[in-house]
């Protein structure tokens, strides 16, 4: 029974095109599981801001995705929220590995993205990781093979796909470079050439950005594929 439901509430998800709903105003307003409904609400999100009506619904169909928006418009729920919803669909659990990968510029940004996700996330049966440099690396290690969401910075998730044997990356369905002109800009780019070598092709990647440089557009051609273009104004 609540198979079914699911079942219908991603094709629900899949249909849904955020120009047939003009008054979508409210997280409610979405086609989201009660679980992810319940995260949001108890975390005091409520009215939903523009990259998030834009972009939520593109993500939630597994299409590539580039999203510009300013610092502060919201880019963080844009992509955890349909990470959280698309392996709960395909039912994800301890054993399937590496889901969702979110790759961050800064361990003080990694930390807050996966605050939020935990958070919100409370009620969705999934795990979450953080991988980050300065961090204790032994313990991050005994943990990541059990990990279903890993949110880290770039040099260390390079060193736990180089070091890790535990970490199963091969069913990897969603890539998130979050604030991907702060990962380019603090010359990031060859790690990122070498962690995009070693995951698997066939997957969903979702690119934010506060702004759309030359480096973000040449990251944005080496790994989308059809991608939805989302720019929002200047005053969201
Ligand atoms: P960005 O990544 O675009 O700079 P964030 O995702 O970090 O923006 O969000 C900026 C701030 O706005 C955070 O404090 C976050 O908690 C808050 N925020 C994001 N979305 C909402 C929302 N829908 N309702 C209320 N506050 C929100
Ligand atoms: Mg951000």
């Amino acid at each position: 029974k609540h198979f079914e439901k699911l079942k219908e509430l991603q094709e629900e998800a899949e249909n849904f095109d955020f120009k047939d709903h003009p008054n979508l105003s409210k997280f409610s307003d979405l086609p989201l599981t009660e679980e992810m409904k319940k995260g949001l609400q108890e975390s005091g999100f409520i009215d939903i801001t523009d990259i998030q009506r834009e972009a939520i619904p593109i993500c939630l169909k597994g299409q590539d995705i580039l999203g510009a928006a300013k610092t502060g418009s919201g880019k963080t729920l844009a992509f955890l929220v349909p990470i959280l919803e698309r392996l709960t669909y395909d039912k994800w659990d301890e054993m399937d590995g590496v889901g969702a990968l979110i790759i961050s510029p800064t361990r003080e940004l990694a930390v807050q993205t996966y605050e939020v996700l935990l958070k919100i996330g409370k009620y969705c049966s999934l795990s979450a990781g953080l991988v980050i440099g300065g961090k204790d690396y032994k313990f991050e290690r005994e943990r990541i093979g059990r990990i279903n969401i890993l949110v880290g910075t770039p040099g260390r998730i390079l060193q736990h796909m180089d070091e890790s044997a535990s970490l199963k990356l091969d069913n990897l369905q969603m890539l998130v470079f979050d604030e991907a002109d702060r990962i380019l800009d603090m010359g990031f780019k060859k790690t990122i050439d070498s962690i995009l070598s070693e995951l698997p092709p066939e997957r969903q990647t979702m690119l934010f950005s506060a702004t759309q440089t030359k480096s973000v557009k040449d990251l944005a051609r080496l790994s989308l594929v059809n991608p939805k273009y989302i720019s929002t104004s200047a005053d969201n």
